[in-house]
């Protein structure tokens, strides 16, 4: 193996750490610590692992965290009302709706509902439209988490090529918009994209964002690279894998995420990062700086 391993654990760490200290300055000025509400629709046992390990973390670095967990049946009325209350609440100055909700919740309308200024996860509409324009706004966790990794490797970005396989809201898009905000010279591939091989072996950054098993070979990678993998899937075997081909692609790139240990840890990461910066602001401070 040749590539230099991007730890995302110890990566996560020093955001949480930098964070902490923003919590104890926020809280020694205003008297009360940044607050985040989860609010979880429903029983998913996933979504339920999530939602405890944001709150643990979030409460690790010293900020007051709440979840809120409704019945399966709710309505997207009863959750509206409830946004509403958190929206106008002066205590909560960040909030998210786990995701998958059930099916009569539509996610577009809680994206839009929550105030962009609390949209800690950065998918309302104005955030996204912020992200587009280059405006200061609250940018998706996970993307985030991979412009740190990426900065800390040591890459420049500056009219590099970059690819980003995978166009969702939650990492493809926004992952394409912060690399081009840093001068790389962007391609987001997806399921239709031609020779996709070929594409990738294009890239001086490569992004991968699909949700299949290892599908990224090591002969779709140009030596030298720089490859984060930001893929979480469970194989037969019941152990995690990345959508890279961790051990070939390790061969050629010059650095590479492992999955697990990562991108993964990041995205908690920054949701307590983005909290602290929506505190912040909704009080007029100087944003705690190094982290967004
Ligand atoms: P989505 O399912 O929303 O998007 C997947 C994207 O991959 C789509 O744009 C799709 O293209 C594209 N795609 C699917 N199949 C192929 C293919 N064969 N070739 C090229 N592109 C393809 O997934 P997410 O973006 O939400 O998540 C992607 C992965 O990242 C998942 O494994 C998820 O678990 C993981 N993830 C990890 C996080 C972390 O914290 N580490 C956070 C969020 C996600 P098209 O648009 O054409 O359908």
């Amino acid at each position: 193996m040749s590539a230099t391993v991007i730890d995302g654990k110890a990566a996560a760490a020093r955001v949480r750490e930098r964070v902490a200290g923003g919590v104890a300055a926020f809280r020694a000025r205003h008297g009360r610590p940044p607050g985040l509400v989860g609010i979880q629709v429903g029983d998913d046992p996933a979504s339920e692992i999530y939602q405890r390990n944001k709150q643990k973390q979030a409460e690790d670095v010293g900020m007051a965290a709440r979840r809120l967990k409704l019945p399966g049946e709710t309505t997207q009325g009863e959750l509206d009302a409830l946004i509403d209350e958190l929206n106008a609440d002066p205590a909560v100055d960040g909030m998210l709706v786990q995701l998958p909700v059930p099916g009569q919740i539509a996610e577009p309308l809680i994206a839009a509902r929550i105030h962009p200024d609390k949209d800690v996860d950065g998918f309302s509409p104005v955030n996204v439209g912020r992200l587009v324009r280059g405006e200061p706004g609250l940018v998706p966790c996970t993307p985030s988490g991979v412009m740190w990794l990426i900065r800390e490797a040591g890459v420049a970005l500056e009219g590099a090529r970059a690819v980003v396989v995978g166009r969702s809201l939650i990492v493809g898009k926004p992952m394409a918009l912060l690399l081009l905000a840093e001068n790389a010279t962007v391609t987001v591939a997806h399921s239709r994209t031609r020779d996709l091989a070929a594409v990738c072996r294009e890239a001086d950054v490569l992004v991968v964002a699909v949700g299949r098993a290892e599908m990224v070979r090591g002969d779709w990678v140009k030596p030298g690279a720089c490859v984060i993998d930001v893929g979480m899937n469970r194989r037969d075997d019941g152990r995690l894998c990345g959508d890279v081909h961790y051990a070939e692609a390790a061969e050629v790139a010059g650095s590479i995420t492992p999955v697990p240990g990562g991108v993964g840890p990041m995205t908690i990461a920054y949701l307590l990062a983005n909290t602290l910066l929506a505190a912040e602001r909704r009080e007029g401070d100087e944003p705690t700086g190094g982290i967004v």
